[in-house]
């Protein structure tokens, strides 16, 4: 089309590399690339419509990475002569306006599989007076590389895992287009998280990874997980670890803004493979990124039933409402250290192992048999790498309401022994619990009363009996 003008809606897709939507928009005469902060996805929220639970959509932690990101795509337009038009409301009206401003052509977007994300993008499209061009970005392999249609596709992980291994190829990184010159239109202000209505939160020097959000920062963490540390080539033996930075890439909040491609990851990967080490690890990093695809699929083909009590199995579980319980949970004080570690490391520092979410979530769903999408809100808050599917999917695993028919309940008793052995993990995060011997320190009631009085730590919120698989 001649002298033809593009938006490109930026959503989670925070990058200049392996950008489908802005490699297609930047086919147009002019490029006009924006970002909308949509206020109703900050502040508190009723849990489905309910009173009683009220939480916030996106917690301290993600403003500050997010508004960190939007910044560093800026700078990086910026720094190549374009800018990034930044707005504060809601998407479809500032879409609109926008796109009547510069008289668009089309609206270029990456959609994605959740049911709240798809109905913003249908409301956008109704509203812009200019074609909604979507794109898919954001997984390993593309829809139309799959092996069968999304709708067909196997509901357990390993078919599904082992059809793209042998059938679909990941599609090479599209290289940062030559970008076209911006209308002139006001770049507008970034908001700070304070200024969209979320409290800061300190930075606790126990995490695992000081997380700055960006494109800038993401390809730094690809660089020094591979090449700079190598700890890569032990990623299989390490992955299941709790302290430190390199048990596991920490790509998950990069990856998950869109500061980061899969594809860029696993094109790293391949270099790797073929400079260093190809070995398990290398394989399993990839294992691991296809988990990923898995659940983007699998909200793609079953959708808003993933947020339903029963999940995509149609269970009927009678679950618990919140309550005290609950609350305990929330705050790290149910009285079962390893849990209480987990659920401090996630309030101090937005981050959780993959083996701490499992004994947690398992927890909450299985030992007390409390709703789990109230546990999956409470993450949504609080994770800096919270992604829908990735959250609802792998909660509603744990609980047994999702993709796999096996029991998923963990035993967190043994699971503290197995991988904390030291207790080195539990007196981080409960200094409270430090000098007990490591036994003590993750079963605290198994000692005296007289004992027990030396120090300030909740009685467990269920009979630890309990917690034992027979
Ligand atoms: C209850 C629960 C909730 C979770 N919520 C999220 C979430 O909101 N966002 C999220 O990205 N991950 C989530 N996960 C999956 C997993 O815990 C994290 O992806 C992982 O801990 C991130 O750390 P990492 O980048 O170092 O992972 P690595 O072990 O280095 O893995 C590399 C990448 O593979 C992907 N990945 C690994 N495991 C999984 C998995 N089980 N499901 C989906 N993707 C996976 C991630 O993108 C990760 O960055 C959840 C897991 C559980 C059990």
């Amino acid at each position: 089309m001649a002298d033809d003008t593009a938006v490109l809606w930026l959503r989670r897709d925070l990058r200049l590399h392996d950008n489908p939507a802005l490699v297609a928009a930047a086919e147009a005469d002019r490029l006009l690339p924006v970002y909308v902060f949509d206020p109703a996805r900050y502040g508190t929220s009723a849990f489905g419509g309910r009173d009683s639970f009220e939480y916030e959509k996106t917690g301290g932690r993600r403003t500050a990475f997010r508004t960190e990101a939007v910044a560093d795509l800026r700078s990086r337009l910026r720094d190549r002569g374009r800018d990034l038009v930044v707005r504060v409301g809601d998407p479809t009206e500032t879409l609109a306006d926008l796109a009547r401003e510069v008289d668009a052509d089309a609206v270029h977007v990456h959609t994605r599989p959740t049911p709240e994300e798809k109905a913003v993008e249908r409301r956008v499209e109704a509203a812009v007076d200019a074609s909604l061009v979507r794109h898919w970005g954001h997984t390993l392999h593309h829809p139309d590389d799959l092996p069968c249609a999304v709708s067909e596709l196997d509901d357990t992980y390993t078919p599904f895992r082992k059809a793209v291994e042998s059938e679909s190829t990941v599609r090479a990184p599209a290289a940062v287009p030559t970008l076209p010159p911006r209308p002139a239109v006001d770049p507008g202000e970034l908001p700070t998280p304070a200024s969209l209505g979320v409290e800061a939160t300190p930075i606790d020097d126990r995490g695992v990874l000081d997380f700055e959000g960006g494109e800038t920062a993401a390809l730094d963490r690809l660089d020094d997980y591979l090449w700079e540390t190598d700890a890569l080539r032990e990623y299989k033996e390490t992955r299941n670890g709790l302290l430190g930075r390199d048990y596991s890439s920490k790509l998950s909040p990069w990856l998950n803004e869109g500061c980061l491609s899969p594809r860029r990851v696993s094109a790293e990967i391949d270099a790797y493979e073929t400079r260093r080490v190809e070995n398990e690890s290398t394989y399993w990093l990839r294992f691991e990124l296809r988990w990923r695809d898995f659940f983007q699929f699998q909200f793609a083909k079953h959708g808003g039933t993933f947020f339903t009590p029963g999940g995509i199995r149609r269970r009927d579980i009678d679950w618990q409402e919140g309550g005290e319980a609950f609350e305990r949970w929330r705050r790290g004080e149910t009285g079962v250290p390893f849990v209480d570690a987990n659920m401090r490391e996630l309030a101090a520092t937005g981050y959780l192992s993959n083996r701490g979410r499992q004994n947690v979530a398992s927890f909450l769903a299985n030992d007390l048999r409390i709703d789990w999408r109230l546990g999956a809100a409470h993450f949504e808050t609080e994770l800096v790498d919270y992604d829908p599917a990735s959250n609802y999917g792998n909660w509603a695993y744990v609980a047994g309401v999702g993709n796999d028919s096996r029991d998923r309940s963990f035993d967190v008793l043994w699971q503290a022994h197995r991988y904390d052995p030291d207790a080195e993990y539990v007196t981080r995060w409960l200094p409270e619990l430090d000098g007990l011997p490591p036994e003590a320190a993750h079963e605290p009631w198994t000692l005296p009363e007289s004992e027990r009085a030396a120090f300030a730590y909740p009685e467990p919120v269920v009979a630890p009996e309990t917690l034992r698989d027979e």
